[in-house]
């Protein structure tokens, strides 16, 4: 071989050297990873220095590139692999979707044009459907794609409910027309991204009111919606989720759903399941989403409680042409080996263009643990949330969420609500220890909370009990 093929493929002595060493590297993480620290000691400068003094201008051995490397996870990451990272969603990844990422990387299929990856493009396809079905959709109108997460799910979901509100929106944009669109002060602040990203600004976006429980107030929704017609707003899309980032809440999809039909103009209803929508795969569970094909639309993400490696996010949508009418351009370069098959170019329904084979992750993940199996899981995660609840209580901490979901959020019992700085304390002394990882949050009550999720499958038992110790170490 050429030196320069030589650079970049390898010997084949080398790369079956490499690539043993890759799987070996992977399984030692994953069988010593509870017995080290969760979260690292942070150092920037040494990081920064350790890369500028790479001889990167020749190239390095490849076995000497990976150590460097796998020093660098090792030692400076999170470990969200760690039974104890009690976290914001980042899962342990399933090991076949390790598998499938790799797979991904070696073929490199292109998600640009059906006709360039028709296995890819229908395996997405399938999934796409067989998981709308379960959010309730009517497959056959039912549509959806890929994202690289909630967050592009949920710009895609902004992108799609402008085009149809606002009929020039493909030509001439917003053209001045003064959009509103609704969220709670719980909803991921993506959806303020996708605002500004929109070019629809941020102010755009109007907070409605929480109840007690932290659900949007389908009352003062509906007051808003009446106001700002009445002085010229124009409404296009309501967002509940399902599920929010800090404390679990699952607003009431079926009374906001009430409200956005009663509306005298199409409104877009988009609900944002992005963790909590793997509910919907559980028989016993599933009624907590009740409403949800009422949306227009929503936003899950394979990334989070279904455990892929990131970014696996989805948008779901029941009506068929919504994507293409939003994103499908004409073009003269695109292959058209696929002109007159019925098939979806997958570039014409998404924000991307050149794209992974996203999917493939949570079909082969899907594929050996059975939709079933996925179900135990979520099952039994909201098991440990309880569980979880019940050894905090005993121990004096208060519960400050209401949710069935495996997210809980405490604070100690006599403490001032509004502290934060004692709760970051406490939280700053677990994860120092390095024994587990939790979070602090502000409600939009004024709660200041610790948070402790269960992140993790392999969590168990024991991992609670460890934690509610280093949480008791913590507030003495
Ligand atoms: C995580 C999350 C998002 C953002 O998703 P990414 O995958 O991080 O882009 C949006 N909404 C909710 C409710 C989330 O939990």
């Amino acid at each position: 071989m050429p030196t320069s093929d030589r650079n970049l493929r390898l010997d084949d002595t080398v790369r079956t050297r490499l690539w043993r060493k890759l799987v070996e590297t992977i399984e030692r993480h994953w069988a010593t990873v509870d017995s080290s620290r969760v979260a690292p000691v942070l150092d920037p400068e040494a990081l920064r220095r350790s890369l500028d003094e790479l001889p990167l201008e020749r190239g390095l051995r490849p076995d000497v590139v990976m150590d460097y490397v796998v020093d660098g996870l090792t030692n400076a990451q999170v470990h969200t692999a760690h039974r104890r990272y009690f976290g914001l969603y980042n899962p342990a990844p399933t090991t076949m979707g390790v598998v499938a990422d790799a797979l991904v990387a070696g073929f490199n299929p292109q998600l640009a044009a059906w006709s360039h990856s028709p296995f890819a493009a229908e395996v997405e396809q399938y999934l796409i459907r067989e998981t709308a079905r379960r959010f309730g959709y009517d497959v056959a109108e039912a549509d959806g794609v890929f994202a690289s997460g909630g967050a592009e799910a949920n710009h895609t979901a902004v992108l799609a409910a402008l085009t149809r509100a606002v009929p020039t929106w493909a030509e001439r944009g917003a053209d001045g027309s003064p959009l509103t669109m609704y969220v709670t002060a719980e909803a991921h602040d993506s959806l303020r991204k996708a605002a500004r990203l929109c070019g629809i600004g941020s102010r755009s976006v109007r907070q409605v009111p929480t109840t007690d429980g932290l659900r949007m107030d389908v009352t003062a929704l509906r007051a808003m919606l009446a106001e700002d017609r009445a002085v010229g707003r124009h409404p296009f899309m309501v967002i509940a989720t399902a599920g929010t980032t800090s404390a679990g809440i699952i607003d009431v999809i079926d009374d906001v759903a009430d409200v956005v039909n009663a509306e005298p103009e199409p409104t877009w209803y988009h609900v944002d399941a992005a963790w909590g929508g793997a509910v919907a795969l559980s028989q016993e569970h599933r009624h907590l989403l009740a409403g949800i094909h009422r949306a227009d639309s929503i936003t899950f993400d394979a990334h989070k409680w279904l455990s892929v490696p990131m970014g696996a996010g989805m948008f779901l949508t029941r009506h068929k042409n919504a994507l293409s009418h939003t994103f499908s351009t004409d073009n003269v370069y695109m292959p058209r080996d696929a002109a007159g098959l019925s098939v979806v170019d997958p570039f014409s329904h998404s924000i991307q263009w050149s794209r992974r084979f996203t999917g493939l992750k949570l079909f082969m993940s899907i594929a050996t643990a059975g939709w079933s199996g996925y179900a135990d899981v979520v099952n039994r995660q909201i098991g440990l949330g309880e569980a979880l609840r019940s050894k905090l209580t005993e121990r004096r901490w208060r519960i400050v969420n209401d949710t069935k979901l495996p997210v809980v959020c405490f604070a100690e019992s006599e403490g001032d609500p509004a502290d934060r700085a004692r709760v970051d304390a406490i939280v700053r002394r677990v994860v120092q220890s390095g024994d587990a990882w939790v979070s602090s949050a502000v409600l939009s009550s004024g709660q200041a909370c610790i948070r402790a999720c269960i992140t993790n499958f392999m969590t168990d038992d024991t991992d609670l009990e460890k934690l509610v110790d280093a949480l008791d170490r913590a507030r003495q």
